[in-house]
């Protein structure tokens, strides 16, 4: 049998289904289904997206068996319609669109009315007895199928439109009609106010343009018709706006698209016709009620590219009440059917209801969370498939800051007709071109892009721009859709302000905002602001804290934060961090008087070293002496610059434990090479010699002497804890002593300290050594017996020798911390700071599915770690197993680490809720997997 390319539906029937997405794309397994449950659908049929694989496999050729196939279906389609593709009487037309398994908003091209030609026109007309109608619809498809088909510049048709406008307006007396900006014409005399012979005239002039471009006459073969749209349908699969958007959405494994071809229902048939999209919910707040905007008397396209702008649909109540509550009927049976939040697209022929499309509702981040909760609270999803639901990197919207209230009361307006179209806050300075915007970001400034409306062109400009602004258009215009999508504050519509993007300015009333001028968008409230507006951080409450709350009751990894100060404890305690999994102590050298006091440090300790070393080998009593003389300036400085940075270490320790309340705490002793503390330029050498009082010379050599030409393999981490024991024995002291202060005030504490970068157990000996022999010095001096709280010493499991040896290693660490941004880079063997200039093009060449960096290499280094955490657990059975590294807030990672048995994730405090949820989540799939293989070995 030949191989089936076609799927047919109509009529309450329909050969494919909403599970067939990967084949008939979303549009057509959504098409389909809703045929089967008895929504209204215009029948049709798909062309799977094999064919659009087999196109571009096969040198732009079809399997020869799909010309038969789709004769058959338009056979089939003509008798469920009782009309004739092509006949001058009564003839078929359908609309032609693109539809691929994973949705790509206005990325590929649509071509509506097909069929008619010269006769089929007149038939219309005469059927409809609305040539109007008729031939309003012949000049659409002209200009959409020259355009989509073709290539015929959009505003060649624009402009001959102006042309039969202005002779319009003349003929109605209009003043300067000549003269009229587009615009100010556009609104005198609207598409509706042509007549039927200045339609004639348009389609006329219009075919000639076609000609003109094309070198050839309008084709008149509605089959000929029909095979260049769908030629040019699988052509748009690799324009490069669906090659930008895949690339941006990171959508890959696709087979191609599918393509619609479906009977054509008209929403311009007069008043008692329309057209909308619609959601079944809002998709910006989340809110449960029909959400959508709808225009009578015209067709789809007007509303999605924003050329008119709708109204919300509530006002179809008045309108037309038996519709509006087809619609909520409608509205109610999908969510039941499908069991999500629906966005849909409908139209209206003389009074009867249809739905073109349906599918999975695009939202912003609050609107998924508050919907995941009410759908659970209706009884139509539970828990678990809430947070299955809530994507991680969605998460990362609802931890954007928003204005500070009493700020924003107080800030200037510009405009506030705006549609608020994306929830959130933007600050940038205002650009009028997408081009513009890209630049502007690319050299390090925040943008708001502001545009009339926006078209699938500027996808990486809106990419770029930390907020977008448009004139015109609803909630569901380009802008707006594409907005929620990224997750990307958005005003649109914003109907008082005059675009002026040829001399990048915008107006509203008296006030002109000029490129490069900053403004502040509310895009929760549809406001724009001239200036900038204080931000404030976020709050994990509402919907958000339920869905945390259910997440945390179901998942087992722990989830810590890098944090290595007070404040950034507090916010991510605030975000539910369980602990800190990793303090980096060399931050807290960076600040006020500390710089100075370790640089002073760093200035003796070479020379400390060299005379060390000098002693140990020397014999001669004399020059013993010598030496030890010679010593003892170097190391006063070295040891009194320590005991200066005691006291600023032990007061930060207490603020972090303070905050944690008894919570664990990973402190990492001094990791980075010393002379990363020390200027390299000679402005910053000939400022520290001045204000430290030391010769510029000794500045420099210092810096000499500590330069290596691989510093990441250098003398850093243990290496120099291990040179310069007295920089090990200072942070130990802090930490215990500011442990027990905080303790003394009834505050539980709870200190762990980690010793950085070891790939020889020997190494951990040595440190570990140190570090009890403080302690026990501590002990005595204060007369304590015994720690009223117990001290875990580990490790960093960082260098893939470390990973290797990771069984002689537990023995010694009680817990291992796998720093996977060195492990990767030793692992991968690519440079931390220079992997960029190369990674992008091996993430393009599917070298590495993601950049190792930002994503556990799980082949390669997550190897390692699971090999180290069998070898660890094999040594000591309970040890503690973390991940600090920065894939420990990254979801795909963090859902491995579950799978391997860590006992936690620790990662950026504004990453913690992702964590959390992605741990929930790793819970959930696990099960769900089980579950499958349960039922497939009971089949
Ligand atoms: C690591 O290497 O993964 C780590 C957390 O340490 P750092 O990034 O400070 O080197
Ligand atoms: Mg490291």
């Amino acid at each position: 049998m030949a191989k089936k390319y076609i799927y047919f539906f109509g009529k309450g029937k329909a050969e494919g289904n909403a599970e067939m997405k990967h084949l008939l794309g979303g549009k057509g397994a959504n098409l389909a289904e809703m045929s089967r449950i008895g929504i209204p659908v215009p029948g049709g049929f798909t062309i799977t997206a094999e064919v659009c694989k087999i196109y571009y496999e096969n040198s732009k050729k079809y399997p020869i068996e799909l010309y038969g196939q789709i004769e058959s279906n338009l056979k089939k389609l003509e008798n469920i319609t009782n009309k004739k593709f092509g006949d001058k009487n009564n003839p078929l037309l359908v609309s032609v669109r693109s539809g691929a398994a994973v949705s790509m908003p206005g990325m590929m091209d649509t071509i509506l009315n097909l069929g008619l030609n010269d006769k089929a026109v007149e038939g219309l007309s005469n059927l409809t007895n609305n040539p109007r109608f008729a031939w309003d619809s012949y000049r659409r498809f002209i200009q959409m199928f020259g355009n989509v088909a073709k290539g015929v510049p959009h505003h060649a048709f624009e402009h001959e439109l102006e042309e039969i406008k202005r002779r319009v307006a003349k003929r109605k007396g209009i003043k300067d009609a000549d003269s009229l900006v587009q615009e100010a014409l556009n609104r005198q005399i609207p598409d509706t106010a042509l007549e039927v012979d200045d339609l004639k005239m348009l389609v006329k002039h219009y075919k000639e343009i076609y000609k003109e471009y094309t070198h050839q006459d309008f084709p008149q073969d509605p089959k000929k018709q029909l095979m260049i749209a769908i030629d040019a349908v699988f052509g748009s699969w690799n324009n490069d706006r669906a090659i930008a958007y895949r690339e941006i959405n990171n959508i890959k494994g696709l087979l191609g698209t599918a393509v619609n071809i479906q009977m054509m229902v008209f929403g311009n048939m007069g008043d008692d016709s329309g057209t909308g999209v619609g959601f079944t919910r809002n998709p910006s707040t989340g809110e449960n009620r029909l959400y959508g905007e709808f225009l009578m008397n015209a067709q789809g396209e007007d509303v999605v590219a924003g050329i008119r702008t709708p109204f919300p649909i509530d006002g179809l109540k008045k309108k037309n009440k038996k519709i509006y509550e087809e619609l909520q009927n409608i509205r109610r049976k999908l969510e039941k059917h499908y069991k999500d939040m629906q966005d849909f697209e409908f139209t209206i022929e003389r009074g009867k209801l249809y739905m073109l499309q349906t599918r999975t509702g695009k939202r912003t981040a609050q609107a998924a969370v508050k919907i995941a909760v009410d759908m659970v609270k209706e009884g139509l999803i539970n828990k678990e498939e809430a947070i299955i639901r809530i994507k991680p990197e969605q998460i990362d919207q609802l931890l954007h800051p928003t204005f500070d209230e009493i700020e924003e009361k107080k800030a200037k307006v510009f405009s506030k007709e705006g549609l608020p179209a994306s929830p959130g806050a933007a600050i940038g300075q205002a650009v009028f071109s997408a081009k513009d915007a890209e630049d502007w970001a690319k050299g390090g400034k925040d943008v708001i892009l502001c545009r009339l409306e926006t078209s699938p062109e500027d996808i990486r400009g809106m990419n770029a721009a930390k907020g977008i602004l448009t004139a015109r258009g609803g909630m569901t215009s380009h802008a707006a859709v594409v907005a929620r999508g990224m997750g990307k504050c958005c005003v649109a519509g914003a109907g008082d302000i005059i675009m002026d993007e040829k001399s990048r300015e915008m107006r509203c009333g008296e006030l002109v905002v000029k490129e490069g001028d900053w403004i502040s968008l509310n895009g929760s409230k549809g406001i724009v602001y001239i200036g900038k507006i204080k931000l404030i951080s976020p709050k994990v409450s509402g919907p958000f804290g339920t869905i945390m709350k259910w997440a945390d009751n179901i998942k087992k990894l722990g989830v810590r934060t890098n944090a290595d100060t007070p404040h950034d404890t507090k916010v991510a305690v605030e975000f539910g961090a369980e602990g800190i999994g990793l303090c980096r102590t060399e931050h807290m050298f960076f600040e006020g008087e500390r710089i100075t006091s370790f640089r002073k440090m760093i200035l003796a300790a070479p020379e400390v070293r060299l005379l060390r070393q000098a002693l140990e080998q020397e014999n001669n009593p004399q020059k013993i002496k010598e030496i030890e003389s010679k010593l003892e300036g170097p190391l006063t400085q070295y040891l009194n610059a320590l005991k200066e940075l005691l006291p600023l270490q032990r007061k930060d320790f207490e603020g972090i434990f303070k905050e944690l309340k008894g919570k664990p705490c990973t402190i990492r002793l001094l990791d980075p090479p010393l002379h990363e503390f020390l200027p390299h330029d000679a402005s910053g050498q000939k400022a520290l010699s001045k204000a430290m009082g030391v010769p510029l010379e000794k500045i420099k050599d210092t810096v000499e002497s500590l330069k290596e030409l691989n510093p990441m393999l250098g003398h850093r981490g243990c290496r120099l804890g291990i040179t310069y024991p007295e920089i090990t024995e200072m942070q130990t002291q802090a930490i215990i002593e500011a442990a027990l202060n905080v303790h003394k005030n009834k505050i539980k504490v709870n200190p762990e300290i980690m010793v950085p970068l070891v790939g020889n157990v020997k190494e951990l000996v040595l440190q570990k050594e140190i570090i009890l022999n403080t302690i026990k010095k501590i002990k005595k001096e204060k007369k304590i017996k015994k720690m009223p709280f117990e001290i875990k010493i580990g490790t960093m499991i960082e260098v893939p020798r470390a990973a290797l040896t990771a069984y002689e290693i537990a023995k010694v660490a009680e817990f291992f911390s796998f720093g996977t941004n060195d492990l990767t880079q030793m692992g991968c063997g690519f440079s931390r700071d220079d992997a960029g200039k190369f990674l992008g093009d091996y993430v393009k060449l599917g070298i590495y599915k993601t950049d190792p960096f930002q994503s556990l290499d799980i082949e390669g280094v997550g190897k390692m770690v699971e090999m180290a955490v069998a070898l660890g657990k094999k040594a000591r059975h309970n040890i503690k197993l973390g991940i600090c590294g920065e894939h420990g807030g990254d979801s795909v990672s963090v859902k491995f680490c579950h799978r391997i048995g860590l006992t936690y994730v620790s990662c950026s405090p504004f990453r913690v809720t992702i964590a959390r949820l992605s741990a929930a989540q790793a819970v959930i799939e696990e099960n769900r997997a089980k579950k499958k293989v349960r039922r497939k070995k009971k089949q």
